[in-house]
């Protein structure tokens, strides 16, 4: 597991009303993860405190009303504070990535990790999104996708032409036929082309910044690495939190169920995922719910007549066999793999004693099989805003 994360609710120094909220992505190890989950946002602040003492010198700004409280200003209403606090952000990403790089433990050669950064920023007007990498923040309204950021992938058109002015290539879709993301934090190896800025590097640790008006219709913000993205679009991960977010309002909950159904549907990446509910987000319906109960009766009796004709069936065959049947209101987005759960454990009770060597949760596609208690391995962050499920990683694999 070499993902982190990092939630700050009160960022403090007139951003008060301010929210901070990441997943880190890392890769070839997690002491670069952990390290810029602990320090991305105090660098960030150090920059913004620094840069405000300089504009009251340059400048004769009115007073603030002596009404007033420190805590009720959110200094991000002006719009050339807004900007000012967009800049920190881009610096912090660089400045912490090049103040990194003289840490000890980068003197051994052994130490190669990097990671992708999502983060959101929340206030009380705005949500701005600071991208860097394939980790993907996506704003859901009106039961869509209002806005998703943008994945650096080696082969996009400007990251290509960055990697090959450095003297690199772009070969199996990766930088340098290795490392499968192009921007990303650490990576110091990817970083050493003389005479070049640390934004023209093969990996630059450069941010996207996305700044979106907040709107009474924003219903709910995600934070996910690759590992979800790759099994899930945009518009099946907002239809799907949708969904279960008018049957349980328990985020966390929501948050491992959207992995379960993403490790159904063949992800063996390791994934976190920071589930954020504006006020608009859809509240809990009776209908709903016994909607959900009816649809689970149905797969119950669908999966016991299976079993009945077959005491040999696996949960695959099962699967597949369910997949050819017409099953009303399955969840959008989610399918039938958001039911294995309740299917494994239905067939632990009808057939205990099967073969589990044949759980192979890819469905179809030629995966690993891998013991459910290995890929089963959630942790919270305590606050009820993440989860995250483990797999074995790959090293060289973002
Ligand atoms: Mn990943």
């Amino acid at each position: 597991m070499e993902d982190a994360h990092a939630i700050r609710l009160d960022l403090g120094s007139g951003l008060q009303k301010c929210s901070y909220f990441a997943v880190f992505d890392g890769h070839a190890g997690d002491f670069v993860s952990k390290y810029i989950s602990e320090n991305l946002m105090d660098t960030i602040l150090e920059l913004w405190t620094n840069s405000d003492s300089m504009s009251k010198v340059n400048s004769e700004k009115s007073p603030l009303p002596k009404a007033m409280s420190d805590s009720d200003i959110c200094q991000l209403a002006d719009s050339a504070e807004l900007d000012r606090f967009k800049k920190n952000i881009k610096e912090g990403f660089l400045k912490i990535d090049g103040s990194m790089r003289e840490h000890p433990k980068f003197s051994s050669p052994e130490e190669k990790s990097g990671t992708t950064a999502v983060t959101a920023f929340i206030t009380p007007e705005k949500i701005i999104f600071a991208n860097c990498g394939d980790s993907r923040g996506v704003l859901a309204n009106s039961k869509s996708v209002r806005f998703g950021t943008y994945d650096h992938k080696p082969c996009n058109e400007e990251e290509k032409k960055r990697i090959e002015n450095a003297g690199g290539s772009v070969m199996i879709r990766r930088v340098n036929g290795s490392l499968a993301v192009s921007r990303a934090l650490g990576d110091y190896d990817y970083k050493n082309v003389s005479g070049l800025p640390p934004t023209e590097q093969l990996v630059s640790a450069e941010p996207d910044l996305s700044v979106m008006d907040r709107s009474e219709e924003d219903e709910f913000l995600i934070l996910a690495c690759d590992g979800v993205w790759d099994v899930m679009t945009n518009e099946e991960v907002v239809s799907y939190i949708y969904s279960r977010l008018l049957i349980n309002d328990d985020l966390k909950k929501v948050c491992e169920e959207l992995l379960e159904t993403c490790l159904a549907k063949g992800s063996r990446d390791n994934m976190s995922v920071i589930l954020i509910a504006f006020p608009a987000a859809p509240k809990v319906s009776q209908e709903a719910i016994e909607q959900e109960k009816a649809l689970d009766a149905v797969i119950k009796e669908k999966v016991s007549g299976i079993v009945k004709q077959d005491e040999n069936a696996t949960l695959n065959s099962i699967l597949e066999e369910l997949q050819t049947m017409t099953i009303e209101n399955l969840p959008p987005g989610g399918g039938i793999h958001c039911k294995l759960n309740m299917i494994e454990g239905m067939l632990d009770e009808l057939l205990p004693n099967r073969s589990k060597e044949e759980n192979n949760r890819g469905m179809g596609q030629s995966m690993p099989v891998v013991p459910l208690s290995m890929i089963r391995q959630f942790a919270s962050d305590g606050v009820g805003v993440g989860a995250e499920a483990s797999e074995e990683s790959d090293e060289s694999h973002p």
